[in-house]
Order: C-alpha cells, then sequence, then structure tokens
C-alpha cells in the first residue's frame, strides 16, 4: 500500500485529501507544517509527497530543498506541489527546485487523484515486484505471502507491518515507527497492538517467524 505524506496547513483541505486517498486506498499522513514532515520522512518512508508552498514556519520551498539534498532513499521522494501560488515563476522555481508535478488550488480532488496515480506509475520504485527475504516471500500488488511456496493467511494489518519488515531487512524498526507505519494517524491504538501483532505473524509464519527478531526495549527487525 502506497504511503502519501500530505503537507497542508489548511485543516479542512487537508482532512479532504487525506479522506480520498484513503478511500483510494493509499495510506495517508498529514502534517500541517514542514518541520513536522521532516519528522515523518523518517518515520512515515512515504512513497509520494502532496507539498503545500505557504506553510507556517519552514516554507514548501525550504522544506523541497531540503528534501533534495538528503541522503537517498529519501531524496528521491516523488512531489507534487499543491499550492495557491499560480504564477508561472512561481511554478518554474518549484520544477527547478526539484518538484516532479504541480497543481494549482482550487483543484479537482478527481484530477489530484489522477496525478498521485500516474506519479506513482512514473517512478513506482517501492512496491512493485516480489520482496524476498528471511524464507518469507511477499508479494506487495496481490498482497499475499507464502512461506516454502505455502500461502500464508494474513489480516491486512499482518501483512503491512510484514511488508513493512521484509522491505528493509536488518532494520530495527521502534514500535512507535511501526505504529506510524501501519497504523498511520488512528486514534486508539498502542504499543502493545504492535507486540499482539508480532506474536500473531510469528505463530502464522512458522519456522520463518523467527526470522522476526525482537530487539530489547526497542521494537523490531527482520533477519535477512
Ligand atoms: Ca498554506
Amino acid at each position: 500500500m502506497k504511503r502519501i505524506l500530505v503537507i497542508e496547513d489548511e485543516e479542512d483541505l487537508r482532512e479532504i485529501v487525506l479522506f480520498n486517498l484513503e478511500k483510494e486506498g493509499y495510506r495517508p499522513l498529514g502534517v500541517e507544517n514542514a518541520n513536522d514532515a521532516l519528522i515523518a520522512l523518517e518515520e512515515f518512508s512515504p512513497d509520494l509527497i502532496l507539498l503545500d508552498l505557504m506553510l507556517p514556519g519552514l516554507s514548501g520551498f525550504q522544506f523541497l530543498h531540503i528534501l533534495r539534498n538528503s541522503a537517498p532513499p529519501v531524496k528521491d521522494t516523488p512531489v507534487i506541489v499543491v499550492s495557491a501560488r499560480t504564477r508561472e515563476g512561481d511554478i518554474v522555481r518549484a520544477l527547478e527546485e526539484g518538484a516532479d508535478d504541480y497543481v494549482t488550488k482550487p483543484f479537482s480532488v478527481k484530477v489530484l487523484l489522477a496525478r498521485v496515480g500516474a506519479l506513482l506509475r512514473r517512478t513506482g520504485k517501492k512496491g512493485s515486484g516480489i520482496i524476498n527475504a528471511g524464507g518469507i516471500s511477499l508479494d506487495p500488488d496481490g498482497m499475499t505471502v507464502s512461506v516454502d511456496g505455502e500461502e500464508v493467511s494474513l489480516t491486512r494489518k499482518e501483512f503491512e507491518l510484514l511488508a513493512l519488515l521484509v522491505s528493509h531487512p536488518g532494520r530495527v524498526f521502534t514500535r512507535n515507527q511501526l505504529l506510524t507505519n501501519v497504523w498511520g494517524y488512528e486514534a486508539d491504538v498502542v504499543t502493545r497492538t504492535v507486540d499482539a501483532h508480532v506474536s500473531s505473524l510469528r505463530k502464522k509464519l512458522g519456522n520463518a517467524g523467527t526470522k522476526i527478531k525482537t530487539v530489547p526495549r526497542i521494537g523490531y527487525r527482520l533477519d535477512p
């Protein structure tokens, strides 16, 4: 499931965009300023960013500049600027600073979703093709998992949790990172939820389940 970071300080607009992205099958996370967005880059690792330009604190241009000068793979995250600025100079500057596309406000939700879909198809870095790690084979598009050729039946959240771990073998994820990525902004989930899902995943994966290692007091990682 593609993760989309929405940086927009107008709450009503942000909620509309988040609602429609979620309805379209994406996993969106909304933040109201660029500083929170910089934190979310690490914890949420978005596949695409929707960026407002006029923001409190760091501007969208400044955020874009920082993003494009950060380390890969973060620096290559596709960006669509969504802005009320319609001057040619602003559009050119955003594209020169590394935006991949530019949508002017007010926009049609359908057009925005089409642009998002088109850019993801064009860049499609994550979630394309079957991932193999730790004896687990995971198909992000078909949302299926198999171990030793046997398909394993998982819940949606178990699948998303496992998908995150197998796409980054060896990397340690904190419980909070896993919560942010898999449960997003859903309220009333606690870190205990992560432990319960890992425990259930381990059972379902059988021998391959032992590849999900507990990192004491921090979180989990997948043994490659
Ligand atoms: Ca704004």
